[in-house]
């Protein structure tokens, strides 16, 4: 039978989550249903890994804006990466 799993995370949900996750500002419980979800999501897991870069490399500013069009650009990669079934990682690089 189902239910034996308390959260079960969609990506749309997992997206919504994540700068939350990554600034530690999640529960106890939402943490452990996002890195589970990451666990077997490879769009997730790279998405996490971009989002994270980004946040890492903007990190020495103590306050720092998020550039315009940054949302619509993830976004826009999300959505692409979900329409051509593959994770954003196995893009060619440029
Ligand atoms: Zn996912």
């Amino acid at each position: 039978m189902d239910g034996s799993q308390a959260l079960k995370l969609s990506c749309k949900h997992v997206w919504s989550y994540i700068s939350d996750y990554i600034d530690d500002s999640v529960s106890a419980e939402e943490r452990a249903a996002i890195e589970e979800h990451l666990e077997h999501c490879e769009i997730c897991s790279a998405i996490l890994d971009s989002v994270h870069n980004i946040l890492v490399l903007t990190a020495d500013e103590r306050i720092f804006h998020l550039p315009i069009g940054y949302s619509d650009r993830l976004h826009a990669r999300i959505e692409a990466a979900l329409r051509g079934g593959e994770s954003p990682s196995s893009l060619p690089e440029r």
